[in-house]
């Protein structure tokens, strides 16, 4: 195996996980270093942990728009969504359904399939053409016994953002919890939780160039929450377990600078994707790109190229540095194709056809140029293989 120079990377994957922001390091390596106090410790040497910990929550308070008492730290995504599912359930004693979406990340999907077989029932509202749902048919989806409803902000996959506040309030008014899992949204669009009736949002911090492995939940002061991980009282007795003082650290700097980064965001990084997507559907015939007419994320485009297989796709742009992937991340490996494009056209062959580039910060004007060069190339290619070839191909990309 060889290794790809970092400086030959053309890293199009941000929506799998993001490159450190250097001052996320920096700020860091102290309580690696110096500020190893317990943050539950009494005496003044465990203050400066103590400290950071109160200085992340306000620097990601600040980036949602809410209270520093509405923020739980968790050990990311995965399990600050485990956390709500199982709360909704157990504070509600008539809890007994769970309405989500047909195209959430199976951070949410797996743990509401677990529920199935524990006599609890969930209604997976599906999504049309463009990733849009029905919120007539998600309304309609609703029953009293319905605990909690769960829907993503923005798709890890298209990019197609679900209008989440006004569906807040469709559950506002059945008096049911609402749930949205932000993972992809927080640092790529604006959130101002105070003027939503949001009850829990979920957030990872290795998706806005912060570290892997913390993240943190948001839960309306007014809305009732039981820990998942019981332990000792940290975090206001809603998530047992020692804080991870260094990463959480990172976490807040991460968020202090999603929230500078934001206007650039909203025009940099979108001109970047809008002028490769622009450019990949000049050149390449038989391309489409998969919720074009929806509202998406400024960074992340999803194509459909007929003719092509994407695990064959992705081991040809590799030979050339560039990293983009096939739906998500969390299914490489898996034979199953994109459960969200197939929920978007289950009738087409979409799902193996597609490649997913996501966009950031620290990607330039020269790395798309390039990936406007060889993504019509590899296309080309993968079109003239023999149909046979192709899939011996595809069988080894998968098998590696
Ligand atoms: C990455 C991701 C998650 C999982 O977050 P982790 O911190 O990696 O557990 C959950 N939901 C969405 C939409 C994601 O993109």
């Amino acid at each position: 195996m060889t290794t790809t120079t970092t400086d030959k990377l053309i890293y199009l994957d941000n929506n799998a996980t993001t490159r450190l922001d250097p001052s996320v390091i920096e700020e860091m390596l102290p309580f690696l270093k110096e500020h190893y106090g317990n943050p539950s410790s009494g005496y003044a040497f465990a203050a400066r942990a103590r400290k950071a910990l109160d200085f992340a929550r306000e620097r990601l308070t600040a980036l949602l728009g809410c209270e520093p008492s509405e923020i739980v730290f968790t050990s990311g995504g995965t399990e600050s969504n485990n956390a709500v599912i199982s709360s909704a359930l157990q504070s509600d004693p008539r809890g007994k359904h769970v309405v989500t979406s047909a195209v959430e990340h199976s951070a949410v999907l797996r743990p509401c399939q677990d529920l199935t077989k524990r006599g609890c029932e969930v209604t997976f509202v599906g999504v049309d053409r463009d990733g849009h749902v029905d919120l007539v048919e998600l309304e309609a989806a609703i029953r009293p016994e319905t605990a909690l409803v769960s829907m993503m902000w923005a798709n890890n996959e298209t990019g197609v953002l679900f209008p989440v506040e006004q569906i807040a309030e469709i559950c506002r008014a059945k008096g049911v919890l609402f749930h949205t899992d932000a993972v992809q949204a927080v640092g790529k669009i604006p959130i101002r939780l105070r003027d939503t009736v949001i009850n829990f949002l979920s957030l990872s911090a290795h998706k806005f160039h912060g570290p892997k492995g913390v993240g943190a939940l948001y839960v309306n002061r007014r809305t009732r929450f039981l820990p998942l991980i019981a332990g000792g009282g940290q975090e206001n007795g809603r998530r047992g377990g020692t804080e991870n003082v260094a990463s959480i650290a990172g976490l807040g700097k991460a968020a202090e600078r999603a929230a500078e980064y934001l206007p650039q965001e909203q025009t940099q990084v979108r001109a970047m994707r809008d002028r490769f997507e622009k450019a990949i559907l000049q050149s390449v015939n038989g391309a489409s790109v998969n919720g074009a007419r929806a509202a998406r994320l400024p960074n992340t485009t999803s194509f459909l190229f007929e003719g092509i297989e994407s695990p064959a796709a992705l081991l040809l742009l590799d030979r050339h540095h560039i990293c983009c992937s096939a739906g998500s991340a969390c299914r490489t490996g898996s034979q199953e194709a994109s459960h969200v494009l197939r929920a978007m056209d289950s009738s087409s062959d979409v799902a193996r056809r597609s490649l997913r580039f996501s966009l950031g910060r620290y990607n330039c004007e020269s790395q798309i140029d390039r990936a406007i060069e060889i993504v019509p190339k590899v296309v080309e290619r993968l079109r003239q293989l023999s149909p046979a070839l192709e899939t011996a191909v595809s069988t080894v990309a998968t098998a590696l």
